[in-house]
Protein backbone atom coordinates (compact mmCIF):
# COMPACT_ATOMS: atom_id res chain seq x y z
CA UNK A 1 0.00 0.00 0.00
CA UNK A 2 1.54 3.20 -0.79
CA UNK A 3 0.78 6.73 0.71
CA UNK A 4 3.72 9.10 -1.45
CA UNK A 5 4.65 12.44 -0.78
CA UNK A 6 2.75 15.28 -2.95
CA UNK A 7 4.31 19.06 -2.12
CA UNK A 8 2.25 20.34 -4.31
CA UNK A 9 -1.44 21.54 -3.97
CA UNK A 10 -4.58 21.56 -5.49
CA UNK A 11 -4.35 24.50 -7.28
CA UNK A 12 -1.05 24.01 -8.90
CA UNK A 13 -2.53 20.69 -9.56
CA UNK A 14 -5.20 22.00 -11.42
CA UNK A 15 -3.33 24.41 -13.50
CA UNK A 16 -0.05 22.70 -14.09
CA UNK A 17 -2.28 19.01 -14.83
CA UNK A 18 0.70 17.55 -12.96
CA UNK A 19 0.63 13.96 -11.73
CA UNK A 20 2.32 11.40 -9.86
CA UNK A 21 1.08 8.63 -11.33
CA UNK A 22 -0.87 7.56 -14.93
CA UNK A 23 -3.06 4.53 -14.42
CA UNK A 24 -5.85 3.40 -16.95
CA UNK A 25 -8.21 3.23 -14.22
CA UNK A 26 -8.75 5.23 -11.13
CA UNK A 27 -11.69 3.75 -8.59
CA UNK A 28 -11.97 6.91 -5.66
CA UNK A 29 -14.05 5.05 -2.72
CA UNK A 30 -13.12 1.62 -1.06
CA UNK A 31 -16.03 0.26 0.18
CA UNK A 32 -17.27 -2.63 -1.24
CA UNK A 33 -18.47 -1.04 -4.39
CA UNK A 34 -15.03 0.13 -5.33
CA UNK A 35 -12.35 -2.39 -3.50
CA UNK A 36 -14.68 -5.33 -5.24
CA UNK A 37 -13.98 -3.35 -8.53
CA UNK A 38 -10.59 -2.37 -8.17
CA UNK A 39 -9.56 -5.86 -6.71
CA UNK A 40 -11.66 -7.37 -10.13
CA UNK A 41 -10.00 -4.80 -12.51
CA UNK A 42 -6.15 -5.36 -10.63
CA UNK A 43 -6.25 -9.09 -10.81
CA UNK A 44 -7.34 -9.11 -14.75
CA UNK A 45 -3.76 -7.26 -15.04
CA UNK A 46 -5.13 -3.63 -15.44
CA UNK A 47 -3.62 -0.64 -14.48
CA UNK A 48 -5.80 0.81 -11.75
CA UNK A 49 -5.52 2.34 -8.12
CA UNK A 50 -7.69 3.07 -5.54
CA UNK A 51 -8.23 6.13 -3.05
CA UNK A 52 -10.17 5.47 0.12
CA UNK A 53 -10.53 8.19 3.22
CA UNK A 54 -10.44 5.84 6.32
CA UNK A 55 -7.69 3.55 6.97
CA UNK A 56 -9.31 1.57 9.35
CA UNK A 57 -12.49 -0.32 8.43
CA UNK A 58 -15.86 1.88 8.16
CA UNK A 59 -18.48 0.03 10.08
CA UNK A 60 -21.07 1.19 7.54
CA UNK A 61 -24.65 1.29 8.57
CA UNK A 62 -26.22 -1.34 6.93
CA UNK A 63 -29.08 -4.05 7.57
CA UNK A 64 -26.34 -6.76 6.51
CA UNK A 65 -28.17 -9.21 4.86
CA UNK A 66 -26.35 -10.30 1.23
CA UNK A 67 -29.48 -10.68 -1.31
CA UNK A 68 -28.76 -14.20 -3.58
CA UNK A 69 -27.56 -11.68 -6.79
CA UNK A 70 -25.12 -10.45 -4.37
CA UNK A 71 -24.19 -13.96 -3.38
CA UNK A 72 -24.14 -14.56 -7.27
CA UNK A 73 -21.61 -11.37 -8.37
CA UNK A 74 -19.33 -11.78 -5.77
CA UNK A 75 -18.46 -15.63 -7.07
CA UNK A 76 -18.69 -14.07 -10.95
CA UNK A 77 -15.81 -11.60 -9.60
CA UNK A 78 -13.82 -14.65 -7.74
CA UNK A 79 -14.45 -12.61 -4.71
CA UNK A 80 -16.42 -15.47 -2.96
CA UNK A 81 -13.26 -16.75 -0.74
CA UNK A 82 -14.00 -12.81 1.08
CA UNK A 83 -17.63 -14.29 1.98
CA UNK A 84 -15.96 -17.89 3.49
CA UNK A 85 -13.41 -15.84 5.79
CA UNK A 86 -15.92 -13.71 7.72
CA UNK A 87 -18.22 -17.23 8.04
CA UNK A 88 -21.29 -15.67 7.39
CA UNK A 89 -25.01 -16.68 8.75
CA UNK A 90 -26.88 -18.34 5.41
CA UNK A 91 -30.57 -16.77 5.45
CA UNK A 92 -33.92 -18.90 4.36
CA UNK A 93 -35.60 -15.75 3.40
CA UNK A 94 -37.56 -12.67 4.65
CA UNK A 95 -40.13 -12.47 6.87
CA UNK A 96 -42.72 -9.72 7.32
CA UNK A 97 -44.45 -8.69 10.52
CA UNK A 98 -47.22 -6.23 10.59
CA UNK A 99 -49.61 -6.11 13.86
CA UNK A 100 -50.13 -10.27 14.36
CA UNK A 101 -50.03 -11.27 10.58
CA UNK A 102 -46.99 -12.77 9.45
CA UNK A 103 -45.71 -13.40 5.93
CA UNK A 104 -42.34 -15.74 5.35
CA UNK A 105 -40.78 -15.65 1.56
CA UNK A 106 -38.10 -18.40 0.78
CA UNK A 107 -35.03 -17.56 -1.04
CA UNK A 108 -34.93 -21.06 -2.60
CA UNK A 109 -31.84 -23.38 -3.67
CA UNK A 110 -29.96 -20.02 -4.13
CA UNK A 111 -28.03 -18.59 -0.83
CA UNK A 112 -27.48 -15.30 0.99
CA UNK A 113 -26.13 -14.13 3.48
CA UNK A 114 -26.19 -12.41 6.98
CA UNK A 115 -22.47 -10.81 6.79
CA UNK A 116 -21.26 -8.90 9.41
CA UNK A 117 -20.25 -5.72 7.61
CA UNK A 118 -16.97 -4.62 9.11
CA UNK A 119 -16.15 -8.03 9.01
CA UNK A 120 -16.25 -8.14 5.29
CA UNK A 121 -15.14 -4.81 4.65
CA UNK A 122 -11.63 -6.35 6.72
CA UNK A 123 -11.74 -8.99 4.33
CA UNK A 124 -11.86 -7.37 1.29
CA UNK A 125 -9.04 -4.97 2.32
CA UNK A 126 -7.08 -7.89 3.33
CA UNK A 127 -7.37 -9.42 -0.71
CA UNK A 128 -6.11 -6.02 -1.65
CA UNK A 129 -3.58 -5.84 0.36
CA UNK A 130 -2.83 -9.72 -0.36
CA UNK A 131 -2.44 -8.76 -4.34
CA UNK A 132 -0.87 -5.22 -3.85
CA UNK A 133 -3.10 -3.26 -5.21
CA UNK A 134 -1.91 0.31 -5.25
CA UNK A 135 -4.44 2.25 -2.70
CA UNK A 136 -4.01 6.05 -1.60
CA UNK A 137 -5.29 6.82 1.17
CA UNK A 138 -6.99 10.06 2.26
CA UNK A 139 -10.12 12.01 1.00
CA UNK A 140 -9.83 12.39 -2.58
CA UNK A 141 -11.37 14.84 -4.61
CA UNK A 142 -12.08 14.43 -8.22
CA UNK A 143 -10.27 17.39 -9.93
CA UNK A 144 -10.92 17.81 -13.48
CA UNK A 145 -11.51 16.11 -16.97
CA UNK A 146 -10.50 16.42 -20.05
CA UNK A 147 -11.02 15.10 -23.26
CA UNK A 148 -8.40 12.02 -22.71
CA UNK A 149 -8.19 11.61 -19.42
CA UNK A 150 -9.38 12.42 -15.45
CA UNK A 151 -7.27 13.60 -12.37
CA UNK A 152 -8.27 12.84 -8.74
CA UNK A 153 -5.84 13.54 -6.26
CA UNK A 154 -5.87 13.48 -2.28
CA UNK A 155 -3.47 15.74 -0.04
CA UNK A 156 -0.36 14.09 -1.02
CA UNK A 157 -0.91 12.64 -4.26
CA UNK A 158 -2.37 13.28 -7.37
CA UNK A 159 -2.93 10.52 -10.18
CA UNK A 160 -3.95 10.88 -13.73
CA UNK A 161 -6.17 7.74 -15.10
CA UNK A 162 -8.29 7.02 -18.38
CA UNK A 163 -11.30 6.87 -16.43
CA UNK A 164 -12.58 7.67 -13.08
CA UNK A 165 -15.02 5.04 -10.72
CA UNK A 166 -17.06 7.00 -8.32
CA UNK A 167 -17.70 4.61 -5.79
CA UNK A 168 -18.19 7.35 -3.19
CA UNK A 169 -21.03 6.37 -1.61
CA UNK A 170 -24.54 7.79 -0.66
CA UNK A 171 -23.33 11.22 -0.25
CA UNK A 172 -20.75 11.18 -3.16
CA UNK A 173 -18.96 14.24 -3.86
CA UNK A 174 -17.88 13.05 -7.18
CA UNK A 175 -21.93 13.25 -8.01
CA UNK A 176 -22.10 16.62 -6.79
CA UNK A 177 -19.22 18.01 -8.31
CA UNK A 178 -21.02 16.94 -11.76
CA UNK A 179 -24.67 17.20 -11.15
CA UNK A 180 -26.01 20.10 -13.19
CA UNK A 181 -27.73 23.11 -10.50
CA UNK A 182 -31.25 21.55 -11.71
CA UNK A 183 -30.81 17.89 -10.40
CA UNK A 184 -29.40 19.55 -7.22
CA UNK A 185 -32.34 21.46 -6.56
CA UNK A 186 -34.73 18.30 -7.40
CA UNK A 187 -33.24 16.59 -4.79
CA UNK A 188 -34.13 18.88 -2.10
CA UNK A 189 -38.02 18.22 -3.03
CA UNK A 190 -37.15 14.18 -2.63
CA UNK A 191 -38.96 12.85 0.80
CA UNK A 192 -36.23 12.30 3.45
CA UNK A 193 -35.97 8.92 5.15
CA UNK A 194 -33.16 7.58 7.52
CA UNK A 195 -31.24 4.67 8.65
CA UNK A 196 -29.81 3.98 11.96
CA UNK A 197 -27.72 0.50 12.58
CA UNK A 198 -26.67 -1.38 15.96
CA UNK A 199 -26.16 -4.90 17.21
CA UNK A 200 -27.58 -6.70 20.05
CA UNK A 201 -26.16 -9.49 21.23
CA UNK A 202 -27.39 -12.79 20.08
CA UNK A 203 -27.63 -14.51 23.29
CA UNK A 204 -30.02 -11.90 24.55
CA UNK A 205 -32.44 -12.27 22.10
CA UNK A 206 -35.49 -14.56 22.91
CA UNK A 207 -36.07 -17.98 21.22
CA UNK A 208 -38.64 -17.22 19.35
CA UNK A 209 -37.18 -14.50 17.86
CA UNK A 210 -34.00 -16.36 16.76
CA UNK A 211 -33.63 -17.89 13.19
CA UNK A 212 -32.61 -17.88 9.43
CA UNK A 213 -34.92 -15.10 8.45
CA UNK A 214 -34.75 -11.49 8.28
CA UNK A 215 -37.63 -10.72 10.46
CA UNK A 216 -38.79 -6.89 9.06
CA UNK A 217 -41.45 -5.72 11.83
CA UNK A 218 -43.67 -3.22 9.76
CA UNK A 219 -44.75 -0.47 12.05
CA UNK A 220 -46.84 2.66 10.86
CA UNK A 221 -43.56 5.37 11.68
CA UNK A 222 -40.84 2.93 11.17
CA UNK A 223 -39.50 -0.60 9.68
CA UNK A 224 -37.24 -2.53 11.58
CA UNK A 225 -35.16 -5.05 10.07
CA UNK A 226 -33.60 -7.61 12.73
CA UNK A 227 -30.85 -9.86 11.01
CA UNK A 228 -29.26 -13.11 12.43
CA UNK A 229 -25.80 -13.74 13.16
CA UNK A 230 -23.68 -16.23 15.47
CA UNK A 231 -22.61 -13.18 17.92
CA UNK A 232 -24.20 -10.30 17.23
CA UNK A 233 -28.10 -9.75 15.67
CA UNK A 234 -28.06 -6.84 13.48
CA UNK A 235 -30.74 -4.28 13.92
CA UNK A 236 -31.55 -1.78 11.21
CA UNK A 237 -34.18 0.68 11.51
CA UNK A 238 -35.50 2.93 8.48
CA UNK A 239 -37.60 6.46 9.49
CA UNK A 240 -38.54 9.39 8.25
CA UNK A 241 -36.71 12.47 9.21
CA UNK A 242 -39.51 13.91 11.10
CA UNK A 243 -39.62 11.51 13.47
CA UNK A 244 -35.91 11.92 14.16
CA UNK A 245 -36.33 15.25 14.94
CA UNK A 246 -39.27 15.15 17.29
CA UNK A 247 -38.27 12.50 19.33
CA UNK A 248 -35.15 13.32 21.08
CA UNK A 249 -31.85 11.66 20.36
CA UNK A 250 -31.52 8.72 17.98
CA UNK A 251 -30.18 6.57 20.81
CA UNK A 252 -33.66 6.95 23.05
CA UNK A 253 -35.45 6.46 20.00
CA UNK A 254 -33.42 3.11 19.19
CA UNK A 255 -34.15 1.95 22.60
CA UNK A 256 -37.99 3.22 22.56
CA UNK A 257 -38.72 1.12 19.14
CA UNK A 258 -36.53 -2.20 20.37
CA UNK A 259 -39.01 -2.67 23.13
CA UNK A 260 -41.95 -1.41 21.85
CA UNK A 261 -41.40 -3.71 18.77
CA UNK A 262 -39.19 -6.74 20.01
CA UNK A 263 -41.33 -6.79 23.60
CA UNK A 264 -38.54 -7.10 25.88
CA UNK A 265 -35.86 -4.84 27.06
CA UNK A 266 -32.68 -4.53 24.62
CA UNK A 267 -29.20 -5.61 26.33
CA UNK A 268 -26.33 -3.01 25.79
CA UNK A 269 -25.84 -2.83 22.34
CA UNK A 270 -22.81 -4.51 20.95
CA UNK A 271 -21.69 -1.52 18.38
CA UNK A 272 -22.08 1.93 17.99
CA UNK A 273 -25.11 3.31 17.09
CA UNK A 274 -24.94 5.03 13.66
CA UNK A 275 -27.19 7.00 11.47
CA UNK A 276 -26.98 7.85 8.16
CA UNK A 277 -29.43 9.61 5.23
CA UNK A 278 -31.10 11.05 3.51
CA UNK A 279 -31.78 7.78 1.80
CA UNK A 280 -32.99 8.89 -1.35
CA UNK A 281 -30.18 10.43 -3.39
CA UNK A 282 -30.88 11.42 -7.06
CA UNK A 283 -29.92 9.31 -9.73
CA UNK A 284 -27.00 10.27 -12.23
CA UNK A 285 -26.54 9.53 -15.40
CA UNK A 286 -24.41 6.36 -15.00
CA UNK A 287 -21.89 7.92 -16.85
CA UNK A 288 -20.74 11.50 -17.28
CA UNK A 289 -17.79 12.03 -19.79
CA UNK A 290 -14.87 9.96 -18.57
CA UNK A 291 -16.10 9.46 -14.97
CA UNK A 292 -18.60 6.41 -14.36
CA UNK A 293 -20.67 6.07 -11.28
CA UNK A 294 -20.93 3.20 -9.06
CA UNK A 295 -23.23 1.72 -6.53
CA UNK A 296 -24.70 4.41 -3.86
CA UNK A 297 -22.75 6.96 -5.44
CA UNK A 298 -24.81 6.19 -8.73
CA UNK A 299 -27.96 7.64 -6.96
CA UNK A 300 -30.10 4.88 -4.14
CA UNK A 301 -34.11 4.98 -3.76
CA UNK A 302 -34.04 3.30 -0.40
CA UNK A 303 -32.94 0.64 2.13
CA UNK A 304 -36.38 -1.12 1.83
CA UNK A 305 -35.62 -4.25 0.37
CA UNK A 306 -32.14 -4.46 1.69
CA UNK A 307 -30.88 -4.89 -2.17
CA UNK A 308 -28.27 -1.88 -2.17
CA UNK A 309 -24.96 -4.11 -1.53
CA UNK A 310 -26.71 -6.88 -4.72
CA UNK A 311 -27.20 -3.50 -6.76
CA UNK A 312 -23.08 -2.34 -6.37
CA UNK A 313 -21.98 -5.43 -6.87
CA UNK A 314 -23.92 -5.68 -9.76
CA UNK A 315 -22.76 -2.77 -11.24
CA UNK A 316 -19.33 -3.96 -11.04
CA UNK A 317 -19.61 -7.23 -12.63
CA UNK A 318 -21.26 -5.30 -16.03
CA UNK A 319 -18.31 -2.78 -15.88
CA UNK A 320 -15.74 -4.73 -15.74
CA UNK A 321 -17.85 -6.96 -18.64
CA UNK A 322 -18.04 -4.00 -20.88
CA UNK A 323 -14.15 -2.64 -20.09
CA UNK A 324 -12.35 -6.08 -19.71
CA UNK A 325 -13.76 -7.23 -22.72
CA UNK A 326 -14.67 -4.44 -25.50
CA UNK A 327 -12.50 -1.43 -23.60
CA UNK A 328 -10.23 -1.34 -26.69
CA UNK A 329 -12.80 -1.34 -29.42
CA UNK A 330 -15.53 0.82 -27.67
CA UNK A 331 -15.41 4.52 -27.11
CA UNK A 332 -15.84 6.22 -23.75
CA UNK A 333 -19.33 7.25 -25.26
CA UNK A 334 -20.15 3.97 -25.77
CA UNK A 335 -18.73 1.81 -23.24
CA UNK A 336 -21.05 4.82 -20.82
CA UNK A 337 -24.17 4.18 -23.30
CA UNK A 338 -23.92 0.45 -22.73
CA UNK A 339 -23.29 0.74 -19.04
CA UNK A 340 -26.43 3.06 -18.63
CA UNK A 341 -28.19 0.39 -20.39
CA UNK A 342 -27.40 -2.47 -18.48
CA UNK A 343 -27.76 -0.62 -15.29
CA UNK A 344 -31.14 0.45 -16.32
CA UNK A 345 -32.29 -3.10 -17.55
CA UNK A 346 -30.80 -4.39 -13.83
CA UNK A 347 -32.15 -1.98 -11.51
CA UNK A 348 -35.52 -1.83 -13.29
CA UNK A 349 -37.81 -4.31 -10.88
CA UNK A 350 -35.88 -3.09 -7.89
CA UNK A 351 -36.68 0.38 -8.63
CA UNK A 352 -40.70 -0.10 -9.24
CA UNK A 353 -40.67 -2.81 -6.52
CA UNK A 354 -38.76 -0.13 -3.75
CA UNK A 355 -40.90 2.64 -4.55
CA UNK A 356 -44.09 0.90 -4.77
CA UNK A 357 -43.82 -0.59 -1.43
CA UNK A 358 -42.72 3.22 -0.30
CA UNK A 359 -45.88 4.08 -1.67
CA UNK A 360 -47.53 1.00 0.38
CA UNK A 361 -46.02 1.61 3.27
CA UNK A 362 -48.00 5.29 3.55
CA UNK A 363 -51.10 3.62 4.46
CA UNK A 364 -51.62 0.83 6.83
CA UNK A 365 -54.67 -0.49 5.60
CA UNK A 366 -52.98 -1.07 2.58
CA UNK A 367 -49.65 -2.27 4.27
CA UNK A 368 -52.29 -4.56 6.25
CA UNK A 369 -53.40 -5.63 2.75
CA UNK A 370 -50.70 -6.76 1.29
CA UNK A 371 -48.46 -8.71 4.19
CA UNK A 372 -52.31 -10.74 5.01
CA UNK A 373 -52.38 -11.49 1.41
CA UNK A 374 -48.83 -12.73 1.32
CA UNK A 375 -49.26 -14.70 4.03
CA UNK A 376 -51.92 -16.44 2.84
CA UNK A 377 -49.81 -17.05 -0.63
CA UNK A 378 -46.60 -18.14 0.31
CA UNK A 379 -45.86 -19.98 -3.13
CA UNK A 380 -46.26 -16.78 -4.66
CA UNK A 381 -44.52 -15.20 -2.07
CA UNK A 382 -41.38 -17.50 -2.72
CA UNK A 383 -41.73 -16.92 -6.30
CA UNK A 384 -41.89 -12.94 -5.89
CA UNK A 385 -38.84 -13.36 -3.92
CA UNK A 386 -36.92 -15.54 -7.05
CA UNK A 387 -37.76 -12.37 -9.54
CA UNK A 388 -34.52 -10.99 -8.36
CA UNK A 389 -31.92 -13.75 -9.04
CA UNK A 390 -33.53 -16.57 -10.88
CA UNK A 391 -33.81 -16.12 -14.81
CA UNK A 392 -37.48 -14.69 -16.04
CA UNK A 393 -39.51 -18.11 -17.23
CA UNK A 394 -43.43 -18.67 -16.75
CA UNK A 395 -43.76 -18.87 -12.85
CA UNK A 396 -42.30 -15.37 -12.77
CA UNK A 397 -44.99 -14.17 -14.74
CA UNK A 398 -47.63 -15.51 -12.84
CA UNK A 399 -45.96 -14.04 -9.62
CA UNK A 400 -45.78 -10.52 -11.68
CA UNK A 401 -49.68 -10.90 -12.36
CA UNK A 402 -50.11 -11.57 -8.52
CA UNK A 403 -47.98 -8.97 -7.78
CA UNK A 404 -49.96 -6.63 -9.73
CA UNK A 405 -53.61 -7.63 -8.11
CA UNK A 406 -51.95 -7.43 -4.76
CA UNK A 407 -51.28 -4.13 -5.45
CA UNK A 408 -54.53 -2.90 -6.81
CA UNK A 409 -56.00 -1.27 -3.97
CA UNK A 410 -53.35 1.13 -4.04
CA UNK A 411 -54.85 2.20 -7.17
CA UNK A 412 -58.50 2.31 -6.49
CA UNK A 413 -57.16 4.19 -3.32
CA UNK A 414 -55.37 6.83 -5.09
CA UNK A 415 -58.58 7.04 -7.51
C1 LIG B 1 -29.81 1.54 7.22
C2 LIG B 1 -29.37 0.82 5.98
C3 LIG B 1 -29.59 -0.54 5.86
C4 LIG B 1 -29.15 -1.22 4.71
N1 LIG B 1 -29.38 -2.55 4.64
C5 LIG B 1 -28.92 -3.24 3.58
C6 LIG B 1 -29.07 -4.66 3.50
O1 LIG B 1 -29.58 -5.31 4.41
N2 LIG B 1 -28.61 -5.29 2.39
C7 LIG B 1 -28.00 -4.61 1.37
O2 LIG B 1 -27.60 -5.24 0.39
N3 LIG B 1 -27.82 -3.28 1.42
C8 LIG B 1 -28.26 -2.58 2.49
N4 LIG B 1 -28.05 -1.24 2.56
C9 LIG B 1 -27.37 -0.56 1.44
C10 LIG B 1 -25.86 -0.82 1.41
O3 LIG B 1 -25.29 -0.59 2.68
C11 LIG B 1 -25.21 0.07 0.36
O4 LIG B 1 -25.95 0.01 -0.84
C12 LIG B 1 -23.76 -0.35 0.08
O5 LIG B 1 -22.99 -0.16 1.23
C13 LIG B 1 -23.18 0.47 -1.07
O6 LIG B 1 -21.79 0.28 -1.15
P1 LIG B 1 -20.86 1.39 -1.80
O7 LIG B 1 -19.52 0.76 -1.95
O8 LIG B 1 -21.53 1.97 -2.99
O9 LIG B 1 -20.78 2.57 -0.73
P2 LIG B 1 -20.06 2.58 0.70
O10 LIG B 1 -20.06 1.25 1.30
O11 LIG B 1 -20.69 3.71 1.45
O12 LIG B 1 -18.55 2.97 0.37
C14 LIG B 1 -18.15 4.27 0.04
C15 LIG B 1 -16.65 4.37 0.34
O13 LIG B 1 -16.14 5.57 -0.22
C16 LIG B 1 -15.24 6.17 0.70
N5 LIG B 1 -15.21 7.60 0.38
C17 LIG B 1 -16.25 8.47 0.36
N6 LIG B 1 -15.83 9.68 -0.02
C18 LIG B 1 -14.49 9.57 -0.25
C19 LIG B 1 -13.48 10.50 -0.67
N7 LIG B 1 -13.76 11.77 -0.94
N8 LIG B 1 -12.21 10.05 -0.79
C20 LIG B 1 -11.89 8.76 -0.54
N9 LIG B 1 -12.80 7.84 -0.14
C21 LIG B 1 -14.09 8.25 0.00
C22 LIG B 1 -15.86 5.85 2.07
O14 LIG B 1 -14.89 5.94 3.10
C23 LIG B 1 -16.35 4.42 1.85
O15 LIG B 1 -15.36 3.48 2.15
C24 LIG B 1 -28.48 -0.53 3.68
C25 LIG B 1 -28.24 0.84 3.80
C26 LIG B 1 -28.69 1.52 4.94
C27 LIG B 1 -28.41 2.97 5.04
Amino acid sequence: MRNEPFSKDNQHIMQNMDFDEDVDYVVLGGGLAGLSLAISLHQKGARVCLFERSKEPNDKPCGEGLMPPGVQALETLGLSSCLANIEPTRLQGIRYIHGQTIATGHFGLEPAYAIRRIKFDKALRQKAHAIQLPIFWGRARFIKQTSEHIYVSNHQSCVRGRFLFACDGLHSQTRQQVLSKEKKKKRARLAQRFGMRCHLPTESIPKHLQNNYVQIWLADEYELYMTPGKEETGCAILLEQDRLKHEGSPDIQVDRILKETLGFEPAALTSKLKTTGALEQPHTPAAIGRVFFVGDAAGYVDALTGEGMSLALGDVQDLIDIFMTAANTYSPEQCATNYHQRRKARQATHQIFTKTLLKVKRHPRLMSHVVQTLARHPTQFDQLISLSHEPLSIKHLKALSFGLNLLRPIKSHQE
